[in-house]
């Protein structure tokens, strides 16, 4: 679904065609034994969709702490196809119906929830109920009160609840928190970011029910994200626009199109725009002493970035390997999660606010 870099998808595409094996079940069994005497975590992919099967499954085969150990899938097809590609035994395959199951699989420690926006809630619960720990997609959840109840699931289990934001492991997004957060090149002013592609018709992406609003639920989250990490401050208010519907039968449930304006701190101006229907991904930071940009800003890879020493130059990493890796290790050295439940929440709470001010036409003050 996600177009994040031409390279990045054939890149991966050319790696998954270059490493590819048929195992049987025998093969698997031994692969399994293998990885858990390495002291790996394993991973269970639930929903196995565009992210799971373009990203994050070539991903798990580099990583170093955590490995992929099983798969949950509503389409036996898929399942068929990736026991064979990523040698998974018929043991570590489940349903939907079948998935509370996975309570008593010890090759299984950590459940990571792909699936639609509405269904994230449902399965972190049933996975903490499972004795699991957690890494559910952004966004967290559709509403607050079900991040709510996903964060006490976890908590009553006594098992750890992470959300899927990659970019808090790509060098470029650091550098930038670093930029901000240090204020190397002065207070910040004002900031801009925009994130846009072309959604089509047919997909859960626009049904509110199942993606809880339009692009800014899937895509204006980075740019909510990305003002509270590079200033490290929370928004305070917030009015929004939303843009015009040219196409109001596609989006005849979500927005098409939304403009935001955040107030932080210090008198900083966020703007974030966001759109079905059009093309964006940028983020600007203006200083007291200079600019400092990424474009295009929320790839997989190839993000190309500048501030007034310069453009930034650092390596291609994996983010999703880096932030799968990142919460195996919390759970490992038993240290707080990097990002946490509570981080998702958060960011729904800040959705829900624009949403607010979007529908009001008023500044909604953010608490
Ligand atoms: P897809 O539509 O490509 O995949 C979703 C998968 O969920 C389906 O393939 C299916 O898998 C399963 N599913 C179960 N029930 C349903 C249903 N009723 N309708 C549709 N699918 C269903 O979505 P994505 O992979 O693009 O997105 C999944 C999640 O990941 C979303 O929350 C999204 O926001 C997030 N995401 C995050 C990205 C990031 O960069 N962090 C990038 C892309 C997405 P199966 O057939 O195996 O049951």
């Amino acid at each position: 679904m996600y177009d994040l870099g031409i390279a990045s998808l054939s890149l991966s595409a050319l790696s998954l065609f270059a490493g590819f094996k048929s195992h049987d079940e025998n093969s698997s069994k031994e692969r399994m034994r293998k990885e858990k005497a390495s002291g790996k975590l394993g991973i269970a992919l639930v929903g196995l969709g565009g992210y799971a099967s373009g990203q994050l499954a070539p991903a798990l085969t580099e990583t170093s702490n955590c490995f992929l150990a099983g798969i949950v899938t509503g389409t036996p097809e898929k399942a068929e196809k990736w026991k064979k590609q990523y040698g998974i035994p018929e043991s570590n395959i489940y349903d939907y119906k079948s998935f509370d199951q996975i309570k008593n699989n010890p090759d299984i420690d950590i459940i990571y929830v792909v699936l639609p926006n509405s269904m994230h809630a449902e399965y972190v619960i049933r996975a903490a109920e499972a004795g699991k720990h957690v890494i559910c997609e952004k966004p967290m959840a559709i509403t607050v009160d079900e991040c709510d109840k996903m964060i006490a699931a976890c908590k009553k289990a006594d098992r750890k609840l992470g959300v899927g934001y990659r970019l808090h492991h790509d060098p470029y997004h650091l550098e930038m928190m670093r930029l901000g957060q240090q204020k190397i090149h002065g207070n910040i002013k004002t900031m801009s970011a925009g994130f846009a592609f072309n959604a089509q018709k047919g997909i859960w992406r626009l049904d509110k029910t199942m993606a809880g609003g339009g692009p800014l639920m899937d895509l204006g989250i980075y740019c909510v994200q990305a003002f509270c990490y590079v200033t490290g401050q929370s928004p305070i208010s917030v009015t929004a626009q939303e843009g015009q519907k040219t196409d109001p039968e596609r989006f005849a449930t979500v927005e098409q199109s939304l403009t935001w304006q955040f107030e932080m701190p210090g008198g900083i101006k966020a703007e974030g725009f966001t759109s079905y229907a059009d093309s964006r991904n940028t983020l600007k930071v203006e200083a007291e002493r200079g600019v400092y940009e990424l474009a295009p800003a929320f790839n997989y890879n190839g993000i190309r970035g500048n501030g007034p020493e310069g453009k930034f130059s650092f390596p291609a990493v994996n983010q999703q390997a880096r932030q799968m890796d990142d919460f195996a290790l919390s759970l490992i050295h038993k240290r707080p999660v990097r990002l946490p439940g509570e981080m998702g929440r958060r960011d729904v709470v800040y959705l829900q606010a624009i949403y607010q001010a979007m529908r009001s036409g008023q500044k909604v003050l953010i608490r």
